[in-house]
């Protein structure tokens, strides 16, 4: 036999198994975002490489190791979507969405990020994004905080969910701050890890960041950022703060949370679980005003958010709390070749008289005992069985195959009566 090829590592098929969970989380996720008047956005999948490099930051993990780059053809350098920031900003200024006006967006799809693969860590993985254009006052921070807190009660995963706030104030607040930083940082470069030497110079907020249990202690000593927060800065932060204290939404302030990119000011926060090990971060965003412009826009003030749908399927397996798949509803058993043709015509009248009733036709031939093992692994409700003394007949026999009962037999219009008793629609 032929070697089999396999999937690329860290790029996931996901089954039908697991689909039916997938399409129950997005349409909440739907229903949420037009709840909150936001409106789709898609962009492609691949973009100019210089788009990534210039918002995400030259020194930044996902532009240094994390990128999937290569030549087009005519030798142009080209990236797979590490995020959707980057793109939905060149969207909106090419397309002149941004400028001089308010606008709420979100998108959904795949991001790819060349990481090492690992529960709840993908090369190819799934994120949701909502982007606000043109608002500069924290009322959109705390909006787009309380939808994703409201978010988290329609999963039903709310009690596995913390928010983590911190502000990075102004470009020029967190300038002298980063000097003080890497002050700090410089008397105690001994203690520092490799990435974090080589951030020192280039990246040093980063390095509060790192995970790594031996800096703990020195970077918990290290000068707060809070202490260089410019005015407007803090009464933004406690404008947000207020807001979400009037709306019931418990946060704590992490000061060392600095978030991966470089783009973000003022506010940034990160919903984290403990149920996933170390991939705890869910959803994470925060204001980034300076983006627009940066990618040639005029300056328009911004703040969003993405979270990966990969962990949040993971944490709906784990809480049991969305519906496993959308399984078959009604199976329709063939009884010899004579019954082929008005089995199919059953079937279609099915689907004329429920829209959305889930009604699989048996195809391939084969006895009614084994079509009915088929049916009862389908996971379907009811088995409807045509023979010929059934089409003879004009009737239907139906067999129930989730609770034990007598199967009867029926004529058209008992066969709706009994669909509409069973729920079924
Ligand atoms: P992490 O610290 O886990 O690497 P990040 O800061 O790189 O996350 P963001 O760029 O902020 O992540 O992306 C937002 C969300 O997208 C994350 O909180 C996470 O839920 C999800 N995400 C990011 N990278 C991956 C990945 N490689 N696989 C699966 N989900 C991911
Ligand atoms: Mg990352």
């Amino acid at each position: 036999m032929a070697k089999q090829i396999q999937a690329i590592r860290g790029m996931n098929d996901i089954l039908p198994d697991q689909t039916g969970r997938w399409q129950a989380l997005e349409s909440v996720i739907r229903r949420l975002v037009a709840s909150y008047g936001y409106s789709e956005i898609r962009m492609p999948i691949v973009e100019q490489t210089e788009l990534f490099k210039r918002s995400i930051g030259e020194v930044t993990d996902i532009v240094e190791k994390e990128m999937y780059t290569f030549d087009d053809r005519n030798g142009e350098s080209l990236t797979l979507r590490p995020e959707g920031t980057a793109s939905c900003v060149r969207a909106g200024n090419q397309h002149g969405l941004l400028y001089n006006q308010q606008q709420r967006l979100w998108y959904m799809g795949p991001m790819f990020r060349y990481e090492r693969p690992q529960k709840g860590r993908y090369r190819q993985f799934h994120q949701v994004g909502v982007e606000s254009f043109g608002i500069a006052s924290a009322d959109i921070d705390a909006e787009l905080i309380i939808m994703t807190a409201r978010l988290w009660r329609d999963l039903g995963i709310a009690d596995h969910l913390t928010l983590e706030l911190n502000s990075l104030a102004s470009n020029e607040a967190r300038a002298v701050y980063r000097q003080a930083l890497t002050d700090y940082l410089r008397e105690h470069k001994e203690q520092l890890d490799e990435d974090s030497v080589r951030r020192l110079e280039s990246n040093p907020l980063r390095i509060l960041d790192s995970k790594n249990p031996a800096m703990a202690d020195m970077l918990s000593a290290a000068p707060k950022l809070s202490a260089y927060w410019d005015d407007e800065s803090r009464a933004h932060f406690q404008s947000l703060c207020a807001r979400l204290d009037a709306a019931g939404v418990p946060y704590t302030l992490n000061e060392r949370l600095v978030r991966g990119l470089d783009y973000y000011n003022r506010t940034v926060f990160e919903w984290v679980t403990d149920s996933l090990g170390a991939q705890g971060t869910v959803c994470a965003g925060g204001r980034y005003d300076g983006l627009v412009g940066q990618l040639g826009g005029k300056d328009t003030p911004a703040v969003g958010f993405a979270m990966g749908l990969e962990r949040l399927v993971l944490m709906l397996e784990i809480a049991n709390t969305l519906p496993i798949a959308d399984t078959v509803q009604v199976y329709i058993a063939v009884g010899g070749d004579n019954a082929e043709l008005p089995a199919q015509a059953v079937a279609e009248k099915l689907r004329d008289h429920f829209p959305g009733l889930r009604v699989h036709l048996h195809c391939g031939g084969g006895n009614f005992g084994r079509q009915l093992k088929r049916a009862d692994r389908a996971g379907a409700t009811i088995a409807i069985m045509l023979g010929e003394s059934e089409i003879a007949e004009s009737t239907f026999t139906v067999k129930y195959l989730r609770e034990q009962r007598e199967q009867v037999s029926v004529n058209w219009a008992g066969l709706q009566a009994l669909i509409e008793v069973l729920g079924l629609i």
